[in-house]
């Protein structure tokens, strides 16, 4: 027999997060900082739409666009964050996983180069591989804020890349980018002819500041997809529900990937994000709050005894571990027998060495717990060494 199996998956690893937590999800006494879901139910408003919508019947295919009323809200949405755009621009997807994926294909060409800011969310360099592109990483570092600026993406612009991918507020690293500092990324991107995916998944968690979309920003509404969804800020992971919002002739390429890989979202879904987006505001500002003040609290805590920056937005932390002198895998291991599961940095790119992710989508209790446990941790490391 040949060989059966896709060449390109022997150079993708799996997913460094599951990994980790295939490995501990039979230990009840561990707390998890790992995976990156809020702990809240989906609001109960929106169980409830959905409940209804199945009492009347909807569980036939939608239009592969998604349900028009869906998209009408999400256009209408946008407008909060500066971009004005028609429904008709908008397409309902299965969460931003799709939509990530369906971008990618559609755009790139085999060999094809794609700027990524490293550390990074794990689905980015796969998807582009998956795509025959081939992914151009561009480390950030905490000296300069985990971001990437214009020199980056000149620098890296020989030979030319045709996108770039940009995820704000950033999973791991929960920092986000200004007006301006975005403005500083479009001037590249405009003067390099590129195009960006902007997965802006976290845009409502966004904390001190109002989050600005790169759409928004003169001249770039033709060069960028934006990426969005209902998992993180409407607590509806496992509902699989996002959308883009992208240029005409790049939405076509995307469509007809998503019409013959997926048909379309999950109507029952789709009935909930309409009332999410619909009457969903006030529940989105409680959970925004609650994960504000566990920020502060956590963060504040770490910073006792590691070294970590106040996260923009998202729902992560992202301290230093370098002090220690163990590497990101080693100190996750490590601190496993101390009862806390944290994500090594390296799982989001090699330049996540010297970190661990720590969500704090989990209870405050927990959280103290946790806090307690790593500082005992770190204390016998420090007694180990003298
Ligand atoms: N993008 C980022 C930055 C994420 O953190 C996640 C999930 O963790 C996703 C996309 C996937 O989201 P969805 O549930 O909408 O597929």
């Amino acid at each position: 027999m040949g060989i059966r199996i896709n060449k390109k998956l022997e150079e993708i690893p799996p997913s460094g997060i599951r990994k980790f937590f295939d490995l501990i999800s039979t230990r009840k006494d561990i707390i998890s900082l790992g995976v990156g879901e809020p702990d809240f139910y989906t609001p109960w408003h929106i169980r409830e739409s959905i409940i209804y919508s199945l009492e009347k019947g909807y569980t036939a295919y939608t239009s592969n666009w998604g349900i028009y009323e869906l998209r009408e809200a999400i256009s209408s949405y946008y407008k909060k964050f500066g971009v004005s755009s028609s429904p008709d621009d908008v397409l309902i997807t299965t969460g931003v996983s799709e939509g990530l994926d369906i971008t990618i294909r559609g755009i790139l060409n085999p060999g094809e180069r794609v700027i990524i800011p490293e550390p990074c969310y794990v689905s980015y360099i796969p998807l582009v591989k998956l795509a025959y592109g081939n992914p151009v990483l561009v480390p950030t570092s905490e000296e300069t804020g985990f971001k990437i600026h214009y020199e980056d993406i000149v620098n890296h612009s020989d030979p030319p890349s045709k996108a770039i991918i940009l995820g704000y507020p950033s999973n791991p690293t929960g920092v986000t980018y200004s007006k301006k500092e975005l403005e500083e990324v479009a001037d590249a991107v405009i003067e390099k002819d590129m195009i960006v995916i902007s997965d802006e998944i976290y845009a409502e968690l966004t904390y001190d500041r109002r989050h600005v979309s790169i759409a928004s920003l003169n001249g770039m509404s033709e060069r960028v997809i934006i990426l969005n969804g209902f998992s993180k800020a409407h607590a509806m992971t496992g509902l699989r529900i996002g959308y883009a919002i992208a240029p005409s002739d790049i939405m076509e390429a995307m469509l007809k990937i998503h019409q013959y890989c997926m048909l379309c979202a999950p109507v029952s879904a789709q009935m909930g994000a309409i009332e999410a987006l619909k009457n969903g505001s006030k529940e989105v500002d409680k959970m925004r709050n609650e994960y504000n003040r566990r920020r502060k609290f956590f963060v504040n805590r770490l910073n006792d005894f590691l070294s970590c920056q106040m996260p923009e937005g998202a729902f992560y932390a992202f301290p230093s571990i370098r002090e220690t002198g163990l590497s990101s895998e080693s100190f996750s291991e490590k601190l496993l027998s101390y009862g806390v599961a944290v994500v090594p940095g390296t799982a989001f790119g090699k330049t996540g060495e010297g970190y661990i992710r720590c969500s704090y989508a989990v209870s405050m209790e927990k959280l103290k717990i946790a806090a307690d446990r790593m500082e005992e941790f770190i204390g016998s490391i420090a007694r180990e060494r003298v």
